[in-house]
């Protein structure tokens, strides 16, 4: 069944929390070595026996939630659905709490607080990623007063302090530094959309273009090879276009195109697919298994557009000849467009503003 259409913003949507699960389960893979790490730690005996297991509950539970959110679609109410902010906030946590039981090896697990700003170049600006270098360096001064009031024995409350110091110098230059390559980041993926945007798309009327066109007949022609619905291709083509331009003008002509393509977008469903061939012409793949829904379909695109009031046109009506098939097994994309544009060349012949579809070779002519 024919899936890409104009309207495909839910896979989008979709396309988006794959990745952030993606994201969610890159920052996961961070916690496995850490816990590693955390063992061979306490098998050292810098940290209580119990500190591991309690770790990794706690922080898998956190995840575990995260991960719930995303994938029952509770994250898209928030302002920020990818939740970078909230994840990094609870991994800076998750440090804090080793810090505050490391003893002698703290200032070398300071760079984990580190680690984690590096997450921010996925997602963050400059300004949150500021935030969340303070959030590191605040966690690391909460760490230091709690030992100083609790354990005042285990601390040297100097060292600690001048850590701390250089921990946040560390993270004043490192939070700009990392906002600026999120930026950059950002601008490539935009720049990148836009030029592929532009690569499928029309330039007049913003449909999908012939190049797209090939690509998605093949995807149609490999989805029936796997056993899919069969699919209906047409040709469409706007009668005595070259009287409206030669009558109205070029500009009024390039308005009509583009009305004729968006209001029968309009009219298509979502699975439905249509595309600008090339002058006057779109080519459409319907999510259509037999005649009868094909006849349908087809009059219910020729109705439309007879009806449709171009105030630019006057009194003029606008109509198109459709020309049409099913696909057959064996088909390409070459002997597919072929026949639809044979049947409408008899479509034309018949007088035009009518249907011809060639459903011969599919026993449901
Ligand atoms: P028929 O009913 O047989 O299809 O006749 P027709 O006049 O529609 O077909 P013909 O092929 O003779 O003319 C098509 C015209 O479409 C000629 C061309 O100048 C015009 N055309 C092609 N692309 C554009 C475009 O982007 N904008 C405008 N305004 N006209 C275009
Ligand atoms: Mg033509
Ligand atoms: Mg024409």
């Amino acid at each position: 069944m024919p899936s890409h259409s104009l309207a495909a913003q839910p896979d989008q949507v979709d396309a988006r929390q794959k990745l952030r699960l993606r994201r969610l389960l890159l920052s996961v893979a961070v916690y496995v070595p850490c816990g590693l790490m955390l063992a061979m730690v306490t098998w050292l005996g810098f940290l209580p026996p119990w500190f591991t297991p309690v770790w990794v509950v706690s922080f898998s539970c956190t995840n575990v939630f995260f991960f719930a959110l995303i994938k029952t679609g509770v994250n898209l109410r928030f302002k920020d659905p990818s939740m970078t902010m909230a994840q990094m906030a609870v991994a800076i946590g998750a440090v804090a709490f080793i810090l505050y039981y490391a003893g002698a090896i703290r200032g070398g697990l300071l760079i984990l607080l580190l680690v984690i700003l590096l997450f921010g170049v996925l997602q963050l600006t400059t300004a949150e990623l500021l935030a969340m270098g303070t959030l590191c360096s605040a966690a690391y001064a909460a760490v230091i007063v709690l030992l100083t009031i609790n354990q005042p024995a285990q601390i040297n409350p100097r060292v600690e302090w001048v850590q701390w110091a250089t921990l946040t110098a560390t993270l004043a230059v490192m939070s700009p530094l990392v906002g600026y390559m999120s930026t950059v980041r950002r601008r490539l993926s935009e720049s990148l959309r836009t030029i592929k945007d532009m690569a499928q798309r029309d330039a007049l009327t913003g449909i999908f273009n012939r190049h797209h066109m090939g690509e998605e007949i093949d995807k149609e022609i490999g989805r029936c090879e796997r056993g899919s619905p069969t699919f209906l291709a047409l040709i469409v083509d706007i009668d005595h276009f070259k009287q409206i331009n030669d009558t109205h003008g070029h500009l009024v002509g390039d308005q009509v195109l583009r009305t004729l393509a968006s209001s029968t977008r309009d009219i298509l469903r979502k699975a439905d697919y249509m595309a600008r061939y090339g002058g006057e012409e779109f080519v459409l793949i319907l999510a259509v298994g037999n005649a009868t829904e094909a006849w349908a379909a087809c009059e219910r695109i020729r109705a439309h557009v007879e009806q449709l009031h171009i105030p630019e046109l006057q009194s003029r009506r606008l109509t198109i000849s459709i020309g049409g098939t099913l696909f057959q097994p064996g088909d390409t994309q070459t002997s597919i467009l072929g026949r639809a544009d044979a049947a409408l060349y008899r479509a034309k012949n018949r007088g035009r503003n009518c249907v011809e579809l060639d459903l011969a070779a599919t026993g449901a002519a």
